[in-house]
């Protein structure tokens, strides 16, 4: 088969007990390529009939698919993963002119999502949960792992090939049914993976897609038929996801927004350290979770560092996403541009020095496109707007600070803790770090802190509501309950 990459496209469908289906309200957007500004599809939102139809099916599947043995479940997931590598090309492209960023970004996020397929094929070793014999006179003891029902995740627009897939392989393999909701803003790469999943042999029923806003999202984390919700978003919906599900009695975990800390100490090597941090900071625009902008640096280095930062920083070249020569493509909507937007000036007003401005940039023949070029604050204080709230756009404030300890003390008075970098040469600086950093992905000497699929992912504070993360061996916990079963056969 062959996967559709040109638009326009046609609507995407849900995918319901292995059928193709329009949503069903009346309600619903188009799906707008950031660089053109023109639509390329549209996405309707799952009415509440919709909901109720996948949460059935899913119901109706888990009975036979909870009782399959595990080999025979990680069958279609190895036939995905195949399946994912023929078409990580046309993948790619669907996801670059409906996101924005550009191909290498695309090809990158696809082999983290393809990693976690390959790890959850791994779940006969992974599932299993101990047994110990003699655990008091004459008995043993052995937990077993048994999944519990339907699943869902809601996903945000900025890896929509890649997070569906943080949940998705780990829900299936342990023997539970998954309904994905994907981001109404750029739903066609999940509509892609699910031509995909079509053909990889999953009952139907098992794993299942509904498209849809707000209203959708409510619709399942309120059905009683849904026995957990996976979230990663922005903070405030977050925080509300968490609250809503878990009233309703369901697993949770919610990855919400973040502001990430990038710490230089004098014994870095600084030009190696420029280069990741503006990668980290600008790369996919800006618009992820693990951007680090916020640059503690110590005073000794910080004017060379931050001439180094510069220019690597105006070396960026800002274009369509298709286009081999482009480092930064466009932004997700003009609403979300003219967020960045107002975000720079609240820095101008607040009183950083802007050392760049990415404002004024043009791609040619790209005029409606929603671009913008790295820009850089030199003098930031840990009270400016830009260096408290995310702003998920390239921009990055350099701050200078005394030494490490008050490094650290600037990032852990921030309210989020999904992630942070430390650039040293120095162990004892390496390790105190390690130690003190209130933050769930720590790299050192590393730009962006992103785990392999066999780590969990998640952070602290405002940007994790919830106990277990996404990825790895956390989502068979989140995925399973564990039963006891103390055995004792007394000589009749
Ligand atoms: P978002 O919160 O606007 O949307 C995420 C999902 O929630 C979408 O599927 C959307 O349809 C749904 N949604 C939106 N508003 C809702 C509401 N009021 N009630 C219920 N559901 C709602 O996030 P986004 O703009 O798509 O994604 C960007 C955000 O995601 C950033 O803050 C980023 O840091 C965060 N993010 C976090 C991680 C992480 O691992 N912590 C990873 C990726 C992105």
């Amino acid at each position: 088969m062959t996967l559709e990459t040109t638009p326009p496209w046609d609507d995407v469908q849900n995918y319901i007990d292995g059928d193709w289906q329009a949503p069903s309200s009346d309600e619903g957007q188009d799906v707008v390529d950031p660089a053109t500004g023109e639509a390329i599809s549209y996405v309707g939102f799952s009415s509440s009939d919709d909901v109720d139809s996948a949460v059935s099916a899913g119901q109706a599947a888990f009975e036979e698919w909870s009782n399959t043995p595990v080999e025979e479940r990680i069958q279609p997931l190895f036939e995905l993963k195949q399946l994912l590598e023929d078409h990580q090309d046309e993948l790619a492209e669907v996801l670059v002119r409906e996101h924005g960023k550009t191909l290498a970004e695309a090809k990158g996020e696809l082999r983290r999502g393809i990693e976690n397929v390959e790890v959850a094929c791994g779940i006969p070793s992974m599932m299993q949960a101990g047994h110990l014999p003699n655990a008091a006179p004459d008995i043993d003891e052995t937990a077993i792992r048994k999944p519990l029902g339907v699943f869902t995740a809601i996903t945000p627009f900025n890896f929509p090939g890649m997070i569906p897939l943080w949940f998705l392989p780990y829900a299936v393999a342990t023997g539970n049914a998954f309904i994905l909701k994907p981001s109404e803003q750029d739903p066609v790469v999940a509509q892609r993976l699910f031509e995909l999943i079509d053909e990889a042999g999953f009952p139907d029923g098992v794993v299942q897609l509904v498209h849809g806003g707000v209203d959708t999202v409510n619709g399942l984390l309120d059905h009683e038929g849904i026995q957990g919700a996976s979230f990663v978003g922005s903070t405030p919906v977050a925080k509300t996801v968490y609250e809503r599900a878990a009233a309703n009695g369901k697993r949770v975990q919610a990855q919400g927004g973040a502001k990430n800390h990038v710490i230089v100490t004098e014994s870095a090597n600084l030009e190696f350290a420029a280069a990741k941090t503006v990668s980290s900071a600008c790369a996919c625009g800006g618009e992820r979770c693990l951007a680090n902008d916020v640059i503690v640096v110590e005073e000794g280095v910080y004017d060379e560092f931050t001439d180094l930062v510069l220019e690597e920083a105006a070396a960026q070249t800002v274009g369509y996403g298709l286009d081999d020569a482009t480092d930064i493509g466009a932004l997700i909507t003009p609403e979300h541009e003219s967020r960045v937007r107002d975000l720079i000036a609240s820095g101008v007003e607040e009183g950083a020095e802007l050392l760049l401005d990415g404002r004024d940039v043009e791609v040619d023949g790209y005029e409606d496109g929603n671009f913008l070029a790295p820009t850089v604050f030199g003098d930031v204080e840990p009270e400016m707007t830009i260096v408290r709230e995310e702003i998920f756009g390239p921009v990055l404030g350099l701050m200078a600070v005394e030494d490490v300890d008050e490094a650290i003390d600037v990032m852990n008075r921030s309210e989020f803790g999904n992630a942070a970098s430390l650039f040293t040469g120095d162990g004892a600086d390496a390790r105190k770090v390690r130690h003190e950093a209130d933050v769930g992905n720590l790299g050192v000497n590393a730009g962006t802190a992103a785990p392999m699929a066999f780590f969990h992912f998640g952070g602290r504070k405002d940007s994790f509501f919830g106990d277990l993360h996404a990825q790895g061996e956390d989502m068979i916990h989140f995925y399973t309950d564990k039963t006891i079963y103390i055995e004792r056969w007394p000589d009749s």
